[in-house]
């Protein structure tokens, strides 16, 4: 056994890395010209300048014209804002900060997004699946079972890579469940899509309630690495003494306090309006296709379906992949069988998509697909 792994955390060694889009098909020269509908990115990339002068210097813990830009964005005062390398460092520190390690538990609610157990594993807290209903609901009846067994529960509305929004009744629920002994986050990555739905008015009523936002879907910022954690002041100081010293960069502060002005957000509430629009017509081109016999309900940049059986997934799968397009198998999640995710790419990406699609089902090698439901 070589000396690092000899030296490692046992459980490292065993340990299967986030499977995320870009490291099951990277984006490297030679994938140029592939069609990426795998990872709920938008379709378009905005044009922003940084400004360089005081590159030197370290940046501010938070930096002030980018916390500013989000208290004035979404109401709240800067006291309940962090900003974050992502929603991603969000989430692991909540972990961080509320799991004693090999001592403490996470819940989770699959299938839901793959990064709460990630960073779980990764931290050595323990992990509780409380499975989503056959509605894709709360399970408020098992999440019951549970209290006082966890000390971070983890709700995605709408869901990753289901679509769907959680009920808010059954969220307050959930946060008067766990009110004495949990923190419950909310992860509203795609809350831009459906912004009515945010319950962020309830940090006034819960303490525990913690509140996750990222610039990567609605505002087209994915490469940029920029979120945020929204919560009570107390909990934002404890995230404050986990978080590394710098962690956004000035560059980063820069554009992203451009995307959040007026003029920004006049253009992220453009693409939500085309991302939607295009999600609707896309959802009624797969509920009439013979292959496809269930589409979910969705209230974010992306689409699931099911196929009638395995053999017409991975056909699908296969057929798009040969010719450049990208999209994300989500098979594997419990009670997602036959499921793949597309996400709402432009027009023009989608409408390829769809007649490969075509073609490929004209193709008399097909698999058959009947309509049976
Ligand atoms: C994309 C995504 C995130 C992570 O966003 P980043 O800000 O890019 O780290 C978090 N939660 C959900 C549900 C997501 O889909």
């Amino acid at each position: 056994m070589s000396i690092s792994n000899k030296l490692a955390r046992k459980e490292l060694l065993a340990m299967v890395p986030y499977q995320s889009a870009r490291r099951l098909f990277a984006s490297g020269a030679a994938s140029q010209g592939q069609v990426w509908l795998n990872a709920n990115e938008a379709a378009g990339a905005g044009r922003y300048q940084v400004n360089g002068d005081n590159i030197n210097r370290y940046p501010d813990f938070q930096p002030e014209n980018l916390l500013n830009a989000y208290s004035d964005y979404c109401g709240l005062t800067k006291a309940h804002i962090l900003a974050t390398r992502g929603a991603d460092e969000g989430i692991e520190l909540i972990i961080r900060a509320f799991c004693q390690a090999y001592q403490d538990n996470i819940i989770i609610c699959p299938p839901t997004y793959g990064m709460y157990a990630i960073s779980a594993e990764n931290h050595g807290a323990g992990i509780i699946s409380v499975p989503l209903t056959s509605e894709l609901g709360l399970d408020i009846a098992k999440l019951r079972t549970q209290v006082g067994r966890a000390k971070v529960v983890f709700l995605c509305s709408p869901g990753n890579p289901t679509g769907n929004l959680l009920s808010k009744q059954d969220i307050a629920s959930a946060l008067e469940l766990f009110s004495e002994s949990a923190i419950v986050v909310v992860d509203e990555a795609y809350i831009e899509f459906c912004p009515e739905q945010t319950v962020l008015s309830w940090l006034a009523k819960y303490p525990q309630l913690v509140i996750l936002r990222t610039l990567s879907k609605a505002f087209a910022l994915a490469g940029l690495r920029c979120g945020f954690t929204l919560a009570s002041p107390a909990i934002i100081t404890l995230l404050s003494k986990v978080i590394a010293p710098y962690p956004i960069a000035a560059p980063v502060a820069d554009i992203a306090s451009t995307a959040l002005a007026p003029s920004g957000l006049k253009e992220m509430s453009s693409r939500v309006q085309e991302t939607n629009n295009l999600r609707a017509q896309l959802s009624a081109w797969l509920s009439e296709q013979p292959w496809c016999k269930q589409v979910f309900n969705a209230d974010a940049n992306f689409l699931l379906f099911r196929c009638q059986n395995q053999a017409l997934k991975d056909y699908i799968f296969q057929c798009l992949v040969a010719q450049g397009i990208l999209i994300r198998d989500q098979s594997k999640q419990p009670s997602l069988a036959h499921c793949l995710r597309i996400s709402i790419g432009s027009a023009e990406e989608l409408t390829l998509l769809q007649q490969t699609l075509s073609d490929s089902f004209a193709d008399k090698t097909a698999p058959k697909a009947i309509k049976e439901n």
